[in-house]
């Protein structure tokens, strides 16, 4: 999709923080952490939302990227992976929170360990 910033990011024409790449799929870090590590992990085709998922591999493959990320940046011990949605998600293109370390909320769960 032309005016996608996802869609910019993974062709290149926007620039982000890229930490992992498949052939199906980039990881960058989110422009507006919430969180110490803040990592969006997308599919490279445009996909609206994780209601319009419906390729078992494509959804596989994030997954992939998201248990390489854990292990590569240490995060066993605490971690969320969130997907927003309707009115909660921002960016039309659908894409998995990865989040670890201190949250911007100090009464989560995530602070205490
Ligand atoms: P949503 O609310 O759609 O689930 O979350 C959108 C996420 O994308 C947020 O974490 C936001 O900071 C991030 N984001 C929005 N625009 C950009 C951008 O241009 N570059 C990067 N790296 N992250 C972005
Ligand atoms: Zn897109």
């Amino acid at each position: 999709m032309d005016d996608c910033i996802f869609c910019k990011i993974v062709k290149r024409e926007a620039p982000a923080s890229i930490v992992y790449e498949s052939d199906t799929v980039i990881a960058f870090k989110s422009i507006q952490p919430v969180s110490e590590t803040h990592i969006l992990i997308v599919p490279k085709d445009h996909v609206y939302s994780v209601t319009d998922f419906s390729d078992a591999n494509q959804f596989f493959s994030l997954l992939t990227a998201a248990q390489s990320i854990i292990a590569d940046l240490q995060l066993e011990k605490g971690y969320k992976l969130v997907f927003n949605g309707g009115k909660y998600q921002a960016v039309p293109h659908a894409h998995w929170h990865l989040l670890g370390g201190t949250l911007e909320d100090k009464k989560d769960v995530l602070n205490n360990i």
